[in-house]
């Protein structure tokens, strides 16, 4: 048995090449299938202001379950859907789901900003803007209680293009920020002249504080930058007190990462904001204690 599958198996060896290939079309064909049939979630990760430990708002991030596969992660799948372009049609899903997530919360009572992740492709759609507009709209949902987070991968290509259609989101009330600072290919430059309201400190530059030195530096000279240009400056990934502790004492007082909660369900997320002495009360007044 042994030598017979040993010899099967070099009898249809395949190339590494082509089995990833063929995996990367199954996953592709998998992803489509998923959207139409509306197997893709949404959790919410809080972020939270230090010191009065208020929940400021949630990033809305993308979950499959597939009944095969199990649980696939986006850094998997979303690199995949912007090689193939699908990731236009995934992002629209999430910007409709995150939009109408936030004005059912704000029908309830519970103010809360959510950031979806625009993927460069999507950011480059002729009809993005429109689509916000749009869907905005549509959901009847303040502006303001919508934050897109953009890659510095946005400003590649069509520098002015992509200036014109930041300040016409940015007209619209929408917040923009960038994700993964430090990360991608940036001028200072862009960062005064975009109008840009924060950064988000990678999580790459969070993992080695408070004892790698270039993590301590990159971390020191993104908060300071950030407070000249007068931006809020979060950072993602904080998993210790330890990092908690030296980002603050550098002047960062926003913070997203498993120390103060993983991406949650909906429903997870309104428990988790919702403060304990109002559970016995109308959860509206409670919430609104919130806004
Ligand atoms: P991101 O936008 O930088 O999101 C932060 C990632 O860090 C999330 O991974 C989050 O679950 C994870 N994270 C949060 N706190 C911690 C922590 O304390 N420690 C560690 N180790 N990780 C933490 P996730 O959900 O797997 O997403 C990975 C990436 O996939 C995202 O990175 C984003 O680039 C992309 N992505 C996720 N959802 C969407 C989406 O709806 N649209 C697009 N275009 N991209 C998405
Ligand atoms: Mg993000
Ligand atoms: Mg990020
Ligand atoms: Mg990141």
């Amino acid at each position: 048995w042994v030598k017979e599958s040993g010899r099967a198996g070099f009898r249809f060896h395949v190339p590494r090449k082509e089995v990833d290939l063929l995996s990367r079309m199954r996953l592709d064909h998998d992803m489509r299938q998923a959207l139409a049939e509306g197997r893709f979630r949404l959790h919410y990760q809080p972020q939270v202001e230090l010191g009065s430990d208020r929940v400021i708002g949630a990033e809305a991030l993308i979950r499959w379950r597939d009944p095969q596969r199990g649980d696939i992660s986006p850094a998997e799948f979303i690199p995949l859907a912007e090689e193939s372009g699908f990731v236009v049609a995934i992002g629209e899903w999430v910007l409709r789901e995150a939009v109408g997530q936030a004005a059912y919360w704000l029908s309830r009572g519970l103010r809360m900003p959510v950031a979806v992740n625009v993927s460069a492709l999507q950011f480059q759609q002729a009809h993005f803007v429109e689509t916000v507009a749009e869907v905005l709209r549509e959901a009847m949902l303040p502006a303001s209680l919508l934050e897109l987070e953009l890659t510095e991968g946005v400003l590649l290509g069509d520098a002015e293009e992509a200036l014109k259609r930041m300040r016409a989101l940015a007209g619209l009330g929408v917040t923009l920020s960038i994700d993964d600072f430090g990360t991608g290919y940036s001028s200072l430059g862009y960062l005064k002249r975009f109008p840009i309201q924060r950064l988000k400190i990678d999580r790459s530059f969070v993992q080695g504080l408070p004892n790698d030195a270039s993590d301590v530096g990159i971390a020191n000279a993104i908060v300071q930058m950030g407070r000249a240009l007068g931006l809020q400056v979060i950072a993602e990934g904080v998993e210790t007190e330890a990092q908690r502790d030296f980002l603050a004492q550098a002047g960062c007082h926003e913070f997203q990462g498993y120390l103060f909660a993983k991406p949650l369900r909906p429903d997870e997320f309104e428990q988790r904001v919702r403060p304990r002495r109002h559970v016995v009360d109308s959860p509206v007044s409670g919430w609104l204690g919130l806004a």
